[in-house]
């Protein structure tokens, strides 16, 4: 499904990213790990490495469109294309509105948003010289649906949710498809921080009473990223547990 292709996937140090590079490179694919922490990506390739799977790790902060440059420019100049690119990358600063910084604001937008426009952008001249690619963005279940006290996190996954499908429209003639898959709860670093008061609370209110796992998202990735979804651009594919319908 996926065997020998180039994945390009940031954010992929931990959590769902994590998981994303072991699926794909499970199925053959080779992984072009963007990491911000610099043992992060070391440690993934250390690891891929001795289950035989193949990954080259790039530091890349996603909010600078030189590293988003960099990290496509590495998969090329190493393997001479790019089939597969998921923008994994993304934060939470949470608050109410009356009290969110403008600087809480700007770096959730400029991680979750501003950073896949940087590497879609980065790898799209390289996909459409392919007439070929994936392009899959990681937003959430709150890009959706809103919640309360993430006005910053859900106005970046919803802009998400619009520049998916702005980009599967401009792209979908050259045969790159662009899908966004909206994660629910997902137990991960990010929602670590929750208490287990709040965790117990949002397990009830998702009618399959549990958080999502990180290989819940990492399957639906892996569909989205293979010739079985050659006819899907411009949707978003939510695993939330029947969250929001
Ligand atoms: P984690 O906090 O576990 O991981 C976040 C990843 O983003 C890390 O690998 C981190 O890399 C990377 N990252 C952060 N800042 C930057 C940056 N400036 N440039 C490049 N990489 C960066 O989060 P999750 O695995 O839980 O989340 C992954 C994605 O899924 C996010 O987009 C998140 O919004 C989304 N999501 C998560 C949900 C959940 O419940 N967990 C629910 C819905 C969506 P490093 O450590 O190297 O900096």
């Amino acid at each position: 499904m996926v065997q020998d292709r180039i994945a390009v996937i940031t954010g992929a140090s931990r959590g769902i990213g994590r998981s994303i590079a072991f699926a794909l490179a499970a199925r053959g694919a080779k992984i072009v790990a963007a990491h911000t922490s610099p043992g992060g990506g070391q440690a993934l390739v250390d690891e891929l490495a001795q289950l035989g799977m193949e990954c080259l790790a790039v530091q890349c902060d996603v909010t600078s469109s030189k590293d988003a440059q960099r990290v496509i420019d590495a998969a090329v100049e190493k393997y001479g294309r790019v089939d597969i690119l998921v923008n994994n990358a993304g934060i939470t600063h949470d608050g109410m509105l009356i009290r969110m910084t403008d600087d809480a604001w700007d770096d959730v937008l400029s991680i979750n948003l501003k950073g896949a426009f940087l590497c879609t952008r980065a790898v799209s001249k390289v996909m459409m010289k392919q007439r070929s690619g994936r392009i899959i963005n990681i937003a959430s279940v709150v890009g959706q649906g809103g919640n309360a006290g993430q006005a910053n996190y859900c106005a970046s996954k919803a802009g998400l949710i619009g520049l998916t499908k702005s980009n599967a429209r401009e792209l979908s003639r050259r045969m790159i498809t662009v899908n966004a898959v909206a994660p629910g709860f997902i137990a991960t670093m990010m929602t670590d921080t929750l208490s287990e008061k709040v965790l117990q609370d949002l397990a009830v209110q998702i009618p399959m009473k549990r958080l999502g796992s990180v290989d819940d998202i990492a399957n639906a990735v892996l569909f989205l990223a293979s010739d079985n979804s050659s006819y899907i651009t411009g949707q978003v594919l939510a695993v939330n547990g029947g969250m929001y319908m």
